[in-house]
């Protein structure tokens, strides 16, 4: 059903917050059959709570949280916005030296001389740091200094309201297979995963792996258009390679934003759903 002052065309996306950049994309969108959601800050809020400490028994808490909220200072990843936000004081972001991002993996920073290690469990595999491994539902941050394990925090985020709605409506506007990909563990996916009803789940993805999923998706679905939808950290590339790529929501940066077909100004998934029934609407009234 479509409301009363209810437009179609690009016009109609803009002023319902959908930024729309071509006619060829409106096209595309009525063509979707697969609908590609990245996790953090898209399906999920990207907002998490500190939900759990565990430290080698002989370190002082407070001591290894400055170590970690120093090394996640540099860093815009929802995650490291959390942390911060959770560590509450002020930082003195001179003490940190060599801060080096490493997307879907974690950070790595020098500071007051130590080596600083801070991210998931492939960030300690690549750093030959040996860490307990933790089967829980949450993301887990595992830390290091000089080489040395430390422990880990848990953390965790929350489904948005409106996802599981977006799921069912694309379903409705005959997408065939929903997908998430993510660089989070796989407990966290699966549960999501259950909990949305999606078709297909992969987790523990790099970045440059998020886009081979999607080559095997045009593979395994040669006529249908995908559509994937991301916030623009640590999956530009996948956006930049689906037919229709939407980046969604305040985080993204201005590399996603350009990487992206259509922008989704506010955060909420079900928007993704609305961008399709302007297309079809829009075809509706052209033909
Ligand atoms: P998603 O695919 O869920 O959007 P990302 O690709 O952005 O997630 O990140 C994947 C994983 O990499 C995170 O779940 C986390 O384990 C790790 N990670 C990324 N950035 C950081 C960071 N700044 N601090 C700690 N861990 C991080
Ligand atoms: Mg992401």
């Amino acid at each position: 059903s479509i409301p009363l002052g209810f437009f179609g065309g690009i016009g109609g996306a803009s002023s319902n917050g959908i930024l729309i950049k071509g006619g060829n994309y409106l096209e595309a969108l009525n063509e979707i059959e697969i609908a590609v959601f990245d996790k953090t800050g898209t399906l999920t809020e990207g907002v998490f709570d500190v939900s759990f400490v565990k430290l080698k028994d002989n370190l002082n808490k407070d001591d290894i949280l400055d170590y970690i909220a120093l090394a996640e200072s540099y860093s815009n990843h929802p995650i490291a916005t959390s942390i911060l936000k959770y560590y509450g004081k002020d930082i003195d972001k001179s003490l940190v030296d060599n801060f080096e991002e490493i997307p879907g993996y974690g950070v790595k920073a020098s500071i007051k001389g130590s080596e600083v290690v801070v991210g998931n469990e492939n960030l300690m595999k690549l750093n030959n740091i040996s860490y307990d491994s933790v089967n829980s539902i949450g993301t887990i941050v595992h830390v290091s200094i000089d080489r040395k394990y430390c422990g880990f925090i848990i953390i965790s985020d929350k489904i948005k309201h409106d996802s599981k709605k977006a799921i069912e409506e694309l379903k409705k506007l005959g997408v065939k297979k929903t997908v998430m990909l993510t660089g989070d563990n796989k407990y966290v996916a699966q549960s999501i995963g259950k909990d949305l009803g999606l078709d297909l789940v992969y987790s523990s993805l790099l970045p440059h792996e998020k886009v081979e999923k999607l080559e095997n998706l045009y593979n395994d679905y040669p006529k249908g258009k995908i559509l994937f939808v991301g916030d623009g950290i640590n999956d530009a590339p996948v956006l930049a390679r689906a037919d229709v790529g939407v980046s969604m929501g305040s985080l993204g940066s201005d590399a996603a934003i350009e990487a992206s077909d259509v922008v989704i100004m506010t955060d909420n998934p079900l928007k993704v759903a609305t961008a399709i029934k302007i297309a079809k609407f829009t075809r509706k009234i052209v033909w």
